[in-house]
């Protein structure tokens, strides 16, 4: 979708701090970070929503989950844990309008974990 801000990226027209690319998979790193470690996982394909997924996208949705699994290892979060968050529709947080998983970890500390507005 042209005027989709995640297909803008993905379209490299918009830079971002791309760390790892594949065929169906661009991860970058969220602009306004709210971990140490703040990923966004994002489907090439232009889908609004998890509320927005067919039959069709489940495979395109476990390879999103072992990508996760595997950038957690590479970002050296996976032994302490990490936080996967989908934020969906607008009541539900999410601000832009194209799936993305929120990949989030690096805390040294409970305290600085348990930011406010973090689930
Ligand atoms: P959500 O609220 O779940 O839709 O999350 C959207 C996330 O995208 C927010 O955490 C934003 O900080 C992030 N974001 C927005 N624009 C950009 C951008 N150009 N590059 C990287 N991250 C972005
Ligand atoms: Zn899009």
């Amino acid at each position: 979708m042209s005027d989709c801000i995640f297909c803008q990226i993905v379209a490299k027209k918009i830079p971002a701090d791309i760390i790892y690319e594949d065929e169906k998979f661009l991860v970058f790193k969220d602009i306004k970070p709210l971990a140490p470690v703040h990923l966004l996982i994002v489907p090439k394909k232009h889908i609004s929503s998890v509320q927005n997924l067919k039959m069709s996208d489940r495979d395109l949705i476990g390879d999103l989950f072992l990508l996760a699994k595997k950038i957690a290892q590479k970002q050296n979060v996976a032994q302490k844990g990490y936080k996967l968050v989908f934020n969906v529709g607008k009541g539900g947080g999410q601000e832009i309008p194209h799936l993305h998983l929120h990949l989030l970890g690096g805390w040294k500390t409970k305290k600085e974990r348990d930011v406010p507005g973090m689930p």
